[in-house]
């Protein structure tokens, strides 16, 4: 993941890896088209893939854009969110997973893939990340506290790590 290029989020001027960003094709002066695969031959914009910046990329005037192109950026979100809630759910109890930010740091070495809550704190988020991008750690932002912590009969996860290889590999595919 070292050599994944960034690019800046235009909701929030957060600075993420392309795979965590929606790309949102600009295809004339003032049409918008979200392009899934990123594959789109035209200049884009970029926002993150969480609900919070595609919720307020629609209240903004300078991108205008159109409603279905909003909905299939939240249907995607939803949908992915959902999936790897169900994974985590089917996995609580096994020794794969470990949650929370102290046993995370603590475990660090040991972890192959990172689940984020989208609404962690910035210190958290920050600390986090630096640590990925340190033991090369993929990571995602998906569901919110309230949803993490639901898998463990916890009020609030701020993050889950799986600490199995294969089992890593596979929800990053
Ligand atoms: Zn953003």
């Amino acid at each position: 993941m070292q050599n994944n290029p960034e690019r800046t989020c235009v909701v929030c001027r957060e600075k993420k890896e392309k795979q965590e960003l929606f790309r949102i094709a600009k295809i004339s002066e003032d049409e918008y088209k979200f392009d899934e695969k990123q594959k789109i031959q035209s200049r884009a914009i970029y926002i993150c893939r969480t609900h919070e910046c595609v919720k307020r990329v629609s209240k903004n005037k300078k991108y205008s854009l159109k409603m279905e192109e909003l909905l299939s950026m939240a249907k995607l979100l939803k949908r992915q969110s959902k999936d790897y809630l169900n994974i985590l759910r089917a996995m609580r109890n096994s020794e794969h997973l470990t949650f929370g930010i102290n046993m995370v740091m603590e475990d660090i070495e040991h972890i192959h893939f990172l689940i984020i809550s989208e609404d962690i704190s910035e210190k958290n988020d920050r600390k986090l990340i630096l640590k990925a991008k340190e033991y090369n750690i993929p990571y995602v932002h998906y569901g919110n506290k309230n949803q993490l912590g639901e898998i463990f009969n916890k009020d609030e996860v701020n993050v889950i790590a799986i600490k199995n290889k294969k089992v890593a590999r596979g929800m990053i595919e």
